[in-house]
């Protein structure tokens, strides 16, 4: 079979680190055992417009290989047109957005990914944002590396996360995540917006309420985290009009996905004063172009801007179980055995019901 997989360009961090496993360099740890079974497997970074090595090469995958970071959109119109032998579209990660899912129905092809494998590395990313842009730790950091020194123009603007309403949306594996790292903070409340309330043991453990209409629940946060998936329904769903409905001063965490945030909404929200912060590391394109406004924008203290790169989902530790986790889907695919359900988003032309028990490390409940 020929198998395509791809990955970030990893340079010269990826040669002195052999477990920076998602990389081009280090073709996620498989090369070897692909080899040893025969298949060919290409691994690019290449994969913009018609004469990259991902789309030249698309026509004759049999499997496709992506991860989050460094998304090859496998759009509709490259499934109907050049894919036509590819059967499974693996996602090395969790979040297959980038795959036109209608489409793969229609050509009956699987798509996959390795659930729960770095929720744990998101939720402890979140946090940490949390606690960056509500303590105004970058420019704190900033002027202790400048060599000023005044406290008052850094604590005019810093709060504590205790007696704050913390709110998720979304909670599934990483909403859920969030709320348990957060409870010993003391947050005055913890909210959630989901479709389906939580079973009630999981809500009480976690201490959190679920506020069923979207706007009420963000008129209520101190702190917003987004954690749902991008869809048709929750892309562009953070825009100018959505952001009057939120808290004045409210900090924005979304490690989800950029698109479910309007680019120009978010900073005009930080400019004016509206929101305080806004923080994460997924932009609506990756990788985010050097002008993005994103990577400048500030509130009117100078402050509220925590973005990085996207890397919370790939820690070295993500990157092991996640690999480990592709190789499992491979193999099975190879042996025709069963999946497991947790890791099937689409699969003989309809949409799968994700069933819980993937691995109840990651999981806090099932929903
Ligand atoms: P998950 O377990 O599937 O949880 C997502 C939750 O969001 C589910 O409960 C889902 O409900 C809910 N949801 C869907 N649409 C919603 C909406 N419009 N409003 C409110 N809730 C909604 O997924 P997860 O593992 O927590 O991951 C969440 C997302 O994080 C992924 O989809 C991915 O995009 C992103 N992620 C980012 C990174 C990173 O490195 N930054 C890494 C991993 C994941 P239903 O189940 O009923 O649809």
């Amino acid at each position: 079979m020929k198998i395509l997989a791809v990955l970030y360009s990893g340079g010269k961090s990826a040669l002195a680190e052999p477990r920076l496993l998602s990389t081009v360099e280090n073709k996620l740890g498989m090369a070897s055992w692909l080899k040893s079974l025969g298949h060919e497997y290409i691994v690019t970074d290449d994969k913009e417009g018609p004469n990259s090595v991902f789309q030249k090469e698309l026509p004759d995958a049999d499997v496709l290989i992506t991860t989050p970071f460094h998304p090859a959109y496998l759009t509709g119109d490259l499934i109907r047109q050049k894919a036509s032998k590819l059967k499974l579209a693996l996602t090395a990660g969790v979040g297959s957005d980038h795959v036109d899912l209608n489409a793969a129905n229609e050509k009956k092809i699987m798509v996959a990914e390795v659930t729960g494998s770095n929720v744990t590395s998101v939720a402890e990313h979140v946090v940490m944002d949390m606690l960056n842009l509500v303590r105004n730790f970058v420019p704190a950091h900033e002027m202790a590396k400048r060599g000023d020194w005044d406290v008052s123009a850094i604590a005019r603007n810093a709060f504590d996360l205790e007696g704050k309403v913390i709110g998720t949306l979304g909670a599934g594996r990483i909403g859920r995540l969030v709320l348990q790292r957060v409870k010993p903070f003391d947050p005055k409340e913890l909210l959630y917006y989901d479709y389906n309330p939580m079973p009630a043991d999981i809500a009480n453990a976690l201490g959190a309420r679920h506020v069923p209409d979207l706007k009420e629940f963000l008129g209520q946060c101190d702190v917003v985290t987004v954690n749902a998936p991008l869809h048709e329904g929750t892309r562009g769903l953070i825009n100018s009009e959505l952001l009057q409905h939120f808290k004045k001063g409210a900090w924005i965490v979304n490690t989800a996905r950029g698109a479910i945030c309007d680019r120009i909404a978010i900073k005009e929200a930080l400019e004016s004063g509206q929101i305080n912060g806004y923080a994460g590391d997924v932009w609506d394109v990756q990788p985010a172009p050097k002008d993005h406004p994103w990577r400048t924008m500030q509130n009117p203290l100078g402050g509220g801007n925590a973005m990085t790169p996207h890397y919370s989902g790939t820690t070295l530790d993500a990157q092991k179980r996640y690999a480990d986790g592709t190789k499992d889907i491979l193999e099975r695919w190879f042996k025709g055995e069963a999946q497991e359900p947790a890791n099937v988003i689409v699969e003989d032309g309809q949409y799968a019901t994700r069933s819980c028990g993937y691995n109840s490390n990651y999981r806090i409940g099932c929903h």
